[in-house]
């Protein structure tokens, strides 16, 4: 196929018909971390690759297979983000919020790069809601950002989602932990896929999150984080735990839970659907205590989450989620001849600042193909004008689903007909519902 008329493999188009699906879902996610008090951020696309190599870890799959790295005209090396933590940490430091009141919160919607094999849930361009918070060390911090990514995916309307959360410790806790690993990852080097055999002496807990099946089954005897934690970080998970408790959301411990990213201390979670098949992490985060200082800033205990929004949409699909359905026209302005047409623009102007959709025909077509369209785009109203109708002052509104007929006034009538029309429609919907 020629590459000048598809698209990369990996990416996907939202089409007019289907983007407002994503219109909901996205000014949903925003307006219920509004609740939570977060303010979203934007980023932009594309970091200084060091952005992303320094604190998503130069050991883990994102960094080492799967970055959009180019070096631009400038001789700068640029890496698409992979995922948001790394530029807004960058963000928040270089303009000096974390400085401000804390805790930061701040949240993001928008699309994120990553080279992997395309399949489905997995795509090379997709979309990613987050949040993240600075400057809370507390365990309730931990639970409010579950509760905020579950209460997303409440209002959203998606229902069987497990929670599953871990561990993984301090750097101290983590060292000894480490060792244990190495040594019982080492008796069983010669199985292990090459990469991990790589990740072997750097960082054996990569090995834990392998996609490969034989390491999965290796993984699985694998002594487990939990048991090495130190007396803070154990004290620290059963606060979290303690807080879930509370408001009575439910969770697995699951010490297989690691995450992809390298900067992640003490509590990571994920949240899984069985409804969409291998791909079935719809959302993942955790605390990072150290990132902050690491990328410059000072030493700030801070946490986050992101969400994929195409995974969630297949879940919505899957469970026959409804979304509201986009407003249709109210009114098409069909006209007979070019004053009719001047006319028809000035109508529509007057119409859309009266905040109704109105539409006329803008392809100079016959009243039957201009009726047609009408029908086609699913109008609640139209009209018909050409002079007679403009000297007269008065032309026939018709209500295209029941084919009423009512004459009404051009100058002055028509807006107080959709009005009552969407009165009258608001009217028959409670009657409906009730
Ligand atoms: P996975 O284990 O599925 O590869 P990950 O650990 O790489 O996920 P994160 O980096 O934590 O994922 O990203 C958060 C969320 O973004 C994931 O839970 C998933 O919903 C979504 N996501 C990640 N990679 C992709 C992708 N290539 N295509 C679509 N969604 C993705
Ligand atoms: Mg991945």
């Amino acid at each position: 196929m020629a590459k000048y008329n598809t698209s990369v493999k990996g990416t996907a188009d939202v089409l007019p018909s289907d983007s407002y699906k994503w219109q909901f879902v996205e000014k949903k996610m925003l307006e219920t971390a509004g609740l939570f008090g977060f303010q979203e951020i934007r980023v932009p696309v594309f970091e200084y690759t060091e952005v992303f190599t320094k604190n998503v870890g130069e050991t883990t799959d994102v960094v080492q297979k799967e970055m959009y790295t180019f070096v631009d005209k400038g001789d700068r090396s640029i890496t698409l983000r992979p995922e948001f933590t790394a530029g807004v940490v960058r963000s928040v430091i270089e303009h000096g919020l974390i400085n401000g009141a804390l805790p930061v919160k701040a949240c993001y919607v928008g699309g994120c790069y990553r080279y992997e094999k395309p399949q489905a849930g997995r795509m090379r361009e997709f979309h990613q809601f987050g949040a993240e918070m600075f400057g809370a060390a507390d365990p309730s911090a931990d639970a409010e950002m579950i509760l905020l990514a579950h209460s997303v995916l409440k209002n959203l309307g998606i229902k069987n989602l497990s929670l599953e959360i871990n561990s993984i410790g301090c750097p101290e806790c983590r060292a000894k932990y480490h060792a244990a690993l190495k040594e019982y990852f080492s008796s069983k080097a010669s199985e292990l896929c090459e990469t991990c055999r790589e990740r072997l002496d750097r960082n054996p807990m990569r090995i834990l999150d392998c996609k490969s099946p034989v390491c999965g089954e290796i993984a699985d005897g694998a002594p487990v984080m939990i048991d090495y934690l130190c007396d803070e970080c154990g004290a620290h998970f059963e606060g979290v735990k303690k807080h879930l408790d509370t408001v009575g959301l439910n969770f697995r411990v699951n010490p297989r839970i690691v995450r992809g990213l390298d900067y992640y201390t003490k509590t990571v979670f994920e949240f899984i659907s069985g409804d969409i098949g291998a791909q079935s992490t719809v959302c993942g985060g955790g605390r990072y205590d150290g990132l902050v200082g690491q990328m410059g800033g000072p030493q700030m205990p801070s946490l986050g989450f992101a969400m994929g929004i195409e995974r969630l949409l297949m879940v919505m699909a899957s469970q026959g989620t409804s979304f509201p359905e986009p407003k249709a026209p109210d009114i098409y302005i069909a006209t007979m001849g070019d004053i009719a047409r001047l006319k028809a623009t000035k109508l529509c102007t007057d119409l859309r600042e009266e905040g109704f959709c109105a539409i006329t025909d803008v392809a100079g077509r016959s009243l039957k193909a201009q009726m047609k369209y009408a029908d086609k785009i699913g109008a609640k109203f139209s009209i018909v004008i050409g002079e007679d109708e403009i000297i007269n002052d008065s032309c026939v509104l018709k209500n295209m689903a029941s084919g009423d007929q009512t004459e009404v006034k051009l100058s002055s009538g028509l807006t107080k007909a959709l009005y009552d029309g969407m009165i009258l429609s608001m009217a028959e919907k409670v009657l409906q519902e009730n």
